[in-house]
């Protein structure tokens, strides 16, 4: 019998079981796989909420988790024919798995108890306490809490078993690592529009010896990508070390319009699990975090006040649905946007990053 089951060892679980614990929940937090993962992600701590969370709950990122270069200095983005803008915004760099290995033994310290290579399969909100079940060695098992916070992101199975009808569609971005670095400066991420339009886009950045091309449009940018990316030194015929990819939940329009709350009873659904990644940028280490620390500062209400934590979490989370609202308006914007030419187009895009890197 837990205080409080966080699932998933992201930044989103592992905040919110450090913060638990510190209040003094016996805390569990389950993670599907063993630890330290990987996660597909550029691993940017992107704008305010990411960077100041994460110092205020763990401290300053250790030398020794970033990735060289460490600190990129910012954005490009890349239209063709145009000069590329420049974002200026100075972004700690990791690999995911170091990362968010590095939070993790932190909540540890703190007394959280973690048990990975355990799959949570189904959450049950109804009783009192709440029962999660986890497969873990092959054995089933029932373990009760008072509240629950799913932190599994995008494919959930705490949001599936909560609400089971609702309708879910995702992007499936991928990820290829390549040896070696192209003649594009390492010190920036650099974003590509190669079809004079907000998406399908891609992206490509330098990490320790590698470099990485990512996003959901890269099957369908293949030949843009060669050619683009022939001019900085890609050899086309150049085999990638490894692929892999993953799922982005499509969630804002439903939560803009209030048709899905991630939160009911005493479960609540936090980071990618609740679909709270920034449009635009698809910023999500930032929101995951900032959701984590509302769901403690709900429980922490509901448990001294007797009530649900539903209720007061999705209130605490207004500041980041009203941002989500704001942003989703913009992408829709940009992506419709009939401009008189690329210039005008990239300095839109430009402007739009830039205003979701600052979200505070
Ligand atoms: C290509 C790409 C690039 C990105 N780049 C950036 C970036 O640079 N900066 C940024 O801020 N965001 C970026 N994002 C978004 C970011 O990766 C996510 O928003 C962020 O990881 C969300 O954190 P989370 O804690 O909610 O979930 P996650 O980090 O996804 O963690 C969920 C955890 O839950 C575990 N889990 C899943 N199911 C179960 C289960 N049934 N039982 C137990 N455990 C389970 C998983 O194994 C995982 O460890 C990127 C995303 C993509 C796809």
């Amino acid at each position: 019998m837990y205080d409080v089951i966080v699932i998933g060892g992201g930044p989103g679980g592992a905040v919110s079981a450090q913060r638990c614990a510190r209040q003094g929940f016996k805390t569990l937090l389950v993670e599907r796989k063993r630890l330290p993962r990987d996660k597909v992600c550029s691993g940017m701590v992107m704008g305010p909420w990411a960077n100041e969370i994460i110092q205020q709950e763990f401290g300053k990122i250790p030398k020794a988790v970033l990735a060289s270069p460490y600190y990129l200095s910012g954005h490009q983005i890349h239209l063709p024919g145009v000069q590329p803008q420049i974002i200026q915004c100075k972004t700690p760099l990791a690999w995911r798995k170091d990362l968010d290995f590095w939070m993790i033994q932190n909540a540890r310290k703190a007394g959280v108890e973690i048990r990975d290579e355990a799959k949570v399969i189904g959450v049950n909100h109804k009783t009192d306490p709440c029962s999660v079940t986890v497969i873990q060695l092959k054995k089933t098992q029932e373990v009760k809490s008072r509240f629950v916070i799913g932190a599994d992101g995008a494919a959930s199975a705490v949001r599936k078993s909560i609400f089971p009808k609702l309708k879910v569609r995702y992007s499936a971005p991928i990820r290829e690592c390549y040896k070696g670095n192209l003649d594009l400066d390492n010190n920036y991420f650099h974003w590509f529009f190669p079809k004079y339009r907000a998406r399908p886009r891609f992206g490509l950045n330098h990490k320790d010896d590698y470099f990485l091309i990512e996003g959901s449009g890269i099957k369908e940018l293949k030949h843009e990508i060669i050619h683009i990316l022939t001019k900085y030194g890609f050899n086309a015929k150049s085999k990638a070390l490894w692929k892999d990819g993953c799922l982005i939940p499509q969630l804002h329009e439903a939560l803009i319009s209030k048709r899905f709350f991630p939160a009911i009873g005493n479960v609540m659904l936090i980071g990618d699990a609740a679909g709270l990644l920034l449009p635009i940028t698809f910023e999500g280490i930032g929101t995951a975090l900032k959701s984590g620390r509302l769901a403690v500062d709900a429980i922490v209400e509901a448990a001294k006040y007797g009530k649900e934590a539903a209720g007061i979490y999705l209130q605490k989370l207004q500041s980041i649905l009203a941002a989500l609202e704001r942003f989703h308006l913009l992408n829709a914007e940009l992506t419709q946007m009939k401009t008189s030419g690329a210039f005008e187009l990239s300095k839109a895009i430009t402007a739009a990053y830039q205003d979701t890197l600052k979200v505070t």
